[in-house]
């Protein structure tokens, strides 16, 4: 390891435990209060614009995907108290959780089953308008319905969505950009599953596969996007319109809480814990909240030991200079969704002042914590997901975060959100063989 590398393993506590591959939980020094966030890379206003923009597609969505019918073309999720996974972690990871805990359900999200079905498909959205606005055959001011109409499929026929894919991401590009009629080609890292292969092939998106890590994916796909004209590539590593999509999440919630009685304000802190790749989701809705709940919101991403990039990009302070294999980390993990090696630069810069801190959580303790949600509350979750309890379950430092920020009397009227980002589309066999992993 070079020097300036140990440095940091020398100076930062979590650096050093994350260098040895030993679960941790950063805290992070650089949090400010909201008055005191400057955010030049995007403005609050763009979150409305995608809203309107996810409300114009909903009479086409709900025309295309008759699972949409119910929520009138809003692709959106529940939002679940889960009182039994409660104790269970209160007992079985001596977790010390006061007030309510929920599940945010993106895990069933329609379309697509993860948190992707918000960015990813909010992207390929963004890119049809611009492209049918463009060439005269949409207004803003019409039904988008019109879109499901077989002259769109000829017109985007002409034109090809890219993306770089650990899996999940592939999934919502895929899937719709296909349904609107764009030629689709997904680069797959050697860490995808295959029944996300097969399944994308069965709607006719091209997948090529790599036995690389999901950075060379990505590589290859904007290599091979950049060569023609007609394509466009979703650039998970960049890409503003995949973080706004994201970040719709929080006036979503918001109404959500409201809806169930739940206050969040001086009394009554929310905490939110998501899991992270390589920022974009995690970090579009913390974006969203924070600009809806302000301090009264408390923000914590989640990573498995081989794959903890954001963890290392932002204590470091290097963002996307640094990769977990600088550390010697091998990057692998069964948390497939999560397996990144070098974090968004963008979203560090972005979430900066406002992330409270990040943990990280062993592969092996991931299929525990699915069954015990399955067990206590009857919910299946993938793996990755299930890294959203990382933080709740080192409640030596979760206290010294509450103590620090001064919320202490506060926590019996707290409000934590686990952030379920993937899984109801998991195959049955696949399914029982997670259930049944590293038990003997
Ligand atoms: C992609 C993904 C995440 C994290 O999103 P990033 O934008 O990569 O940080 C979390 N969980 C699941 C299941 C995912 O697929």
């Amino acid at each position: 390891m070079n020097s300036e590398l140990q440095k940091f393993i020398d100076t930062i506590p979590a650096v050093a435990d994350a260098a040895l591959l030993k679960e941790t939980f950063w805290l992070n020094p650089k949090l400010l209060p909201q008055k005191e966030q400057n955010i030049t890379l995007l403005h609050p206003e763009q979150i409305k614009d995608a809203k309107d923009r996810l409300e114009r597609f909903a009479t086409y969505l709900q025309e295309v995907f008759p699972e949409l019918k119910e929520t009138r073309g809003i692709i959106e999720s529940e939002l679940r108290e889960i009182p039994e996974m409660k104790k269970f972690l209160n007992t079985d990871y001596l977790s010390d959780i006061q007030g309510r805990l929920m599940l945010k359900m993106d895990s069933h999200l329609p379309i697509s089953g993860s948190v992707k079905a918000r960015g990813g498909i909010y992207e390929v959205l963004k890119h049809a308008e611009d492209l049918a606005l463009d060439a005269g055959l949409l207004k803003k001011t019409d039904h988008y319905r019109i879109l499901a109409d077989p002259k769109f499929l000829d017109f985007f026929g002409k034109y090809t969505v890219q993306v770089g894919s650990t899996g999940n991401l592939g999934m919502s590009i895929g899937i719709m950009s296909a349904k609107l009629g764009f030629r689709v080609i997904v680069h797959m890292s050697a860490d995808a599953k295959q029944w996300k292969k097969d399944l994308l092939r069965s709607r006719g998106v091209e997948v090529i596969e790599y036995a690389d890590d999901y950075c060379a994916a990505v590589e290859q796909g904007r290599k091979n996007s950049d060569a023609n004209p007609m394509s466009y590539f979703v650039d998970d590593e960049n890409s503003r319109n995949l973080f706004l999509g994201y970040s719709v999440a929080g006036e979503r919630l918001k109404a959500q809480l409201e809806q169930q009685n739940i206050p969040v304000d001086d009394e009554h802190p929310l905490f939110i814990y998501i899991p992270c790749g390589i920022g974009g989701a995690p970090g579009g809705v913390t974006y969203g909240l924070k600009q809806i709940y302000g301090d009264h919101v408390h923000c914590f991403f989640t990573e498995p030991v081989h794959a903890c990039c954001m963890l290392l990009g932002m204590a470091t302070g290097l963002q996307d200079q640094v990769s977990v294999k600088d550390f010697g980390i091998d990057g692998r993990t069964d948390a497939d969704g999560l397996a990144v090696g070098r974090p968004s630069a963008f979203v560090g810069k972005v979430v900066e002042p406002m992330l409270s801190g990040i943990a990280t959580i062993e592969d092996n303790k991931l299929y525990d914590l699915m069954r015990g949600l399955l067990a206590s509350e009857n919910i299946f979750i993938e793996p990755s997901s299930c890294a959203s309890f990382a933080a709740l379950i080192r409640s030596a430092e979760l206290k010294r975060y509450v103590e620090k920020m001064g919320l202490s009397d506060k926590m019996k009227h707290a409000t934590h959100i686990a952030w379920a980002t993937g899984g109801s589309m998991v195959p049955e066999e696949t399914r029982t063989a997670y259930l049944n992993m590293g038990l003997s």
